[in-house]
């Protein structure tokens, strides 16, 4: 039987640089409410990495987990990938972009879209995933929202789009202020209808499919992207498309040449908003972390040892980037 985790969500935010991400995603989670009393914010969260900063583009994909209590009732954890816009890493834009259930294409006021909002837009329609747009930035003095609506569908159009790719719901938002609306403000003036980002939950709510599993099927674990940690080695980060995983656990290790060996998974972390931390056990659609394995390679997958049956292979098609933590 087919079911849904109602408390998840998955989305991969993808834009030009500069258009906003890390500004987004920091007034995300601290409206969230994910940090504890006195932790400290990083002023510049999601552009943690040094060659990162020197490069002024973001390279890995990392996700971020925001703990979204729902005014309305529930607790959500929307995880955000952070993928990279630059065409260097179009491997890894593809890969983060199997992680996720749909896309939030974030398009400057001012700016409009550019060469990389057109790279990853491509990449989003051609993964079939649904977008939502967030127009940021509508504070600018010289912002033009309609233009740059107008030029947005136009380049859905000339990439192919479909009917029901181009019927995306649009988010006005000035993430510097942490506020979002659904209703277009004028030019150069922050959305008069809200204080916050709740317009922009609710439309992530309603618009990002929950992740689906079926019932009862045994683990499946797809690796998306290698992280390393001075004390666990060698991290692989994964969804889980099904069954369940637990720390300790022996799991089937379908690797890329076909061959299956039986290894034991040491370490399992999830993302609580910027921290790693351990955790006993995750099920479908949770993104993870698992130590253990020091050979692991991206694209294969783990599986269930009884039923050892792995994904379609994924590609890697981007020279490795090293990466000290
Ligand atoms: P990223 O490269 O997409 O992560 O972009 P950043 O979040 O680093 O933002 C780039 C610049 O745009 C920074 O100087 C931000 O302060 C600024 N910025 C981000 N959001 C807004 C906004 O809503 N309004 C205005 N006026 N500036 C913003």
């Amino acid at each position: 039987m087919l079911k849904k985790r109602n408390d998840l969500r998955n989305i991969a935010i993808v834009a030009h640089v500069d258009h906003g991400k890390t500004t987004l995603v920091d007034a995300m989670l601290k409206q969230a409410g994910a940090f504890r009393e006195g932790a400290r914010v990083d002023d510049r969260v999601m552009d943690s990495m040094d060659l990162e900063r020197e490069k002024g583009i973001t390279i890995l994909a990392k996700n971020t987990a925001v703990h979204y209590a729902n005014p309305d009732g529930g607790d959500m954890v929307i995880n955000i990938i952070d993928t990279p816009g630059h065409a260097d890493f179009g491997g890894e834009v593809e890969r983060g972009l199997t992680m996720v259930d749909a896309v939030a294409l974030l398009v400057d006021a001012s700016e409009g879209p550019l060469p990389q909002t057109r790279f990853v837009l491509r990449k989003a329609l051609e993964a079939r995933l649904p977008i939502i747009l967030v127009i940021n930035k509508v504070d600018r003095p010289d912002a033009r929202i309609d233009g740059v609506v107008n030029e947005t569908y136009d380049l859905f159009l000339d990439l192919d789009a479909d009917e029901d790719q181009i019927e995306f719901p649009i988010v006005y938002a000035a993430a510097i202020d942490g506020v979002a609306s659904t209703t277009q403000p004028e030019d150069g003036k922050v959305p008069a209808d809200s204080d916050n980002l709740k317009p922009l939950f609710d439309v992530l709510l309603e618009h990002v499919p929950a992740p689906e599993y079926t019932e009862g099927k045994p683990l499946q674990a797809q690796v998306v992207n290698l992280d390393a940690s001075p004390f666990l080695g060698r991290l692989a980060l994964c969804r889980v498309h099904e069954g369940t995983i637990s720390k300790g656990q022996s799991v089937a290790w379908c690797k890329r040449d076909g061959s299956v060996q039986n290894v034991k998974i040491s370490e399992l972390l999830i993302t609580e908003g910027l921290e790693r931390k351990p955790a006993e056990k995750a099920g479908p659609g949770d993104i993870i972390a698992i130590a253990g394995i020091p050979e692991i390679m991206i694209g294969e997958t783990l599986a269930d040892v009884e039923n050892p049956e792995p994904l379609p292979l994924i590609t890697v098609d981007e020279p490795a980037v090293s990466m000290t933590l």
